[in-house]
């Protein structure tokens, strides 16, 4: 039986199958090199080189996009109920070596094991989940008028692109590939480079599933050379994009030509709102929960606390005491609770902002530095808070990813809602308070995709998924992803009673 102690053995022989030749692509249902050309990808924790992977370019997107073409007929044509079997013998595959994938991804992205295993579970679930939806994902509504039998059906759209980021890069995967998979489409996949490593655990998971040949492809690389290439291919019809605001704006240039069909996940600069009537012991664990968990590189983490003027200063202190107790640590130490933030250059970004709050005249109530653990070998920093802020200061506009918190106060229900729509995300609201009317009042009147009330972010996956604003397109969950990878199609047929116009008669 494993244990804690054991993690960096473990860790070190599960990266030990990257350490010879270089990562490649998966196409058509094998590795392949690619060009020759690699990129490094590096352990935030320490610096270490993990592995070298290969540098798609844009003949090896073209190979996958030809084989999830050639693939998708036959894919598209699979019964419901094969699909499912195949997607839950994914599912088992992920189950079987979570602990596997817990750990690369714990050494790829720095995130603390704590939350990775759990997050190896949840992608397996996300299988589990889609792979019952599969049967019925052609199923259509019923529409009769006077003089026709309507009725829609779906079909899959054909090949399908998924970009996706770094932060939690395996569980956010599944959740695009899975529905894809299950409504009948094929699908090419160009993982984060900065997070590169579990990608091909997954393609290969699928491959030994059963998934045949081609209807799974991963090409690895970077944004501006596979990622282009894969949003500009003529033979892919839609792009499934997590990331960036800036970069889903460039996805959408990118794939005009082409007329691309695209779903953006995008940033969020969340706000949770605190009244003075709320349960605030459990508001207090949900706000440091929902933005010092995972880094706080988490679309959905609430990074603005908007807080009543009446609890303000004894709410601010009674975060600041636990923010300055949150565990910074080796991330495969079970206790950490604050790992290393996934690259040097989004250390730079976050350290960046105390300068900036302190010039605008905001307090750095806790942290606002590099942290000293491991010797400065990796990119971790202190767990941050910010109070005495507001609104059109640069850290309550500006999506940080990092686990730093702005606090601001409001005087009355007006002023919060004021404040929590005046930025241009919206992702993600919550909201604490024992009053039911000003629940459902202010849940109305947030702009955002998803608004929680008295809870963190619990996700349930029939709901919908999505932002607002520049927070995104779309929705996923449930058959909202059926929506996105599918294309509807109404049939009427007459039933012989209406005039037909007659002309030339
Ligand atoms: P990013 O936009 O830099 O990169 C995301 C992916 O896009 C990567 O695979 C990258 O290689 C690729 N890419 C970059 N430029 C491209 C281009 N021109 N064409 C095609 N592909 C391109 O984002 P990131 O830094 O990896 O991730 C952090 C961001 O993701 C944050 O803004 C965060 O809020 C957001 N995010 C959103 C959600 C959500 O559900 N809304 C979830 C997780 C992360």
């Amino acid at each position: 039986m494993p244990t804690p102690d054991d993690n960096p053995s473990r860790a070190a022989a599960a990266l030990s199958r990257f350490s010879g030749s270089p990562v490649g692509h998966f196409i058509a249902g094998r590795s392949d090199a690619g060009s020759g050309e690699t990129f490094d990808t590096h352990c935030p924790a320490d610096g270490r080189l993990l592995a070298r992977v290969a540098r798609g370019t844009a003949a090896d997107v073209d190979r996958a996009a030809v084989a999830a073409r050639e693939a998708f007929e036959s894919w598209a044509a699979t019964g419901g109920a094969q699909r499912r079997a195949i997607l839950h013998a994914i599912a088992d595959g992920i189950v079987a070596r979570a602990d596997e994938i817990a750990l690369i991804e714990v050494m790829d992205t720095g995130q603390p094991i704590r939350y990775m295993a759990k997050a190896a579970l949840r992608a397996a679930e996300n299988f589990r989940f889609f792979a019952d939806r599969a049967p019925s994902a052609n199923d259509g509504l019923s529409l009769p008028s006077a003089d026709h039998v309507n009725y829609t059906t779906r079909q899959p759209i054909g090949p399908v692109g998924v970009i996706t980021p770094w932060n939690t890069p395996f569980m956010l995967s599944t959740w695009k590939i899975a529905p894809a998979l299950a409504a009948g489409c094929t699908v090419v996949h160009k993982p984060a480079e900065w997070s590169p490593l579990t990608a091909s655990l997954l393609a290969e998971i699928c491959s030994d599933a059963g998934l045949p040949a081609g209807v799974l492809n991963t090409v690895h690389g970077l944004g501006e050379e596979a990622g282009v290439a894969l949003t500009e291919h003529p033979d892919i019809k839609a792009i499934a994009f997590v990331g960036e605001s800036v970069t889903g704006s460039r996805i959408m240039k990118q794939g005009a030509d082409t007329l691309k069909r695209v779903h953006f996940e995008l940033g969020g600069k969340n706000p949770v709102i605190v009244f003075d009537d709320a349960d605030l012991d459990r508001a207090l664990d949900a706000v440091l929960f929902m933005i010092y968990s995972l880094n706080g590189e988490r679309c959905t983490s609430s990074s603005r606390v908007l807080i009543q003027a009446s609890i303000y200063d004894d709410f601010t202190t009674r975060l600041a005491e636990r923010v300055a107790r949150i565990r910074v640590g080796d991330p495969l130490d079970p206790a950490t609770e604050l790992g290393p933030l996934i690259h040097a250059r989004h250390l730079d970004k976050v350290l960046s902002y105390p300068a900036k709050a302190r010039a605008e005249g905001a307090t750095v109530a806790a942290g606002g530095n590099r942290s000293d653990f491991g010797g400065g070998m990796g990119h971790f920093v202190e767990p941050t808070l910010y109070t005495g802020a507001t609104s059109d200061m640069t850290i309550a506009q500006e999506e940080i990813f990092g686990p730093v918190l702005t606090a601001i106060a409001f005087e009355d229900e007006a002023e919060a809602v004021r404040i929590a729509n005046g930025v241009r995300y919206g992702l993600a609201g919550y909201l604490w308070t024992r009053d039911t009317g000003r629940a459902h009042r202010v849940s109305r009147a947030l702009d955002a995709g998803m608004v929680w009330v008295n809870s963190e972010n619990v996700r349930h996956l029939p709901t919908p998924f999505g932002g607002m604003k520049a927070s995104g397109i779309g929705r996923d969950g449930g058959d909202y992803s059926f929506d996105f990878y599918m294309e509807t199609k109404n049939i009427a047929i007459a039933l012989d009673s209406h005039t037909i116009p007659r002309i030339g008669a």
